[in-house]
């Protein structure tokens, strides 16, 4: 799939949409999810322009990759979520319902998570 730079996260990258900043660095910009599904609820992208982790994992350098976890592991740490856990949720493609196509990384914290995934049948 071509990268749309005018997904959401694009526009909030070039500044054309406001967001609610929690980190930002040379790769990496953190924001709080606008309907957040948790009492924490973060999304971690790469500044670089990746469609889905599928896309991030095969095309960005060594640099931007390291930079990414590095990133998303002290963003958890700095929102205080370490003690009590959090899960990390990354959708890639239709069966996942990824919404916004550029690449991105959700903490979610704050309160017990349940199953991994929604039990069916
Ligand atoms: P996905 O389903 O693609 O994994 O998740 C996309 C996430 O982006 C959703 O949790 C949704 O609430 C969030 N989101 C969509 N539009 C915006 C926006 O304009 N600002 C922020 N902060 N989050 C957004």
């Amino acid at each position: 799939m071509a990268y749309d730079s005018n997904n959401i996260f694009a526009r909030i990258l070039r500044g054309e949409i406001p967001c609610n900043k929690v980190y930002e660095d040379q790769h990496v910009l953190a924001f709080h999810d606008i309907h957040p599904q948790a009492p924490t609820h973060i999304l971690v992208i790469p500044k670089g322009a990746y469609v889905s982790f599928a896309d991030f994992s095969e095309r960005a350098t060594p640099d931007e990759i390291t930079g990414f976890f590095r990133a998303a592991g002290l963003i958890a740490r700095q929102a205080g979520v370490d003690a009590t856990g959090y899960r990390l949720i990354s959708n890639h493609g239709r069966d996942s319902h990824q919404d916004v196509p550029h690449f991105h990384l959700h903490i979610l914290a704050g309160r017990p998570l349940g199953p991994l995934l929604l039990r069916q049948g």
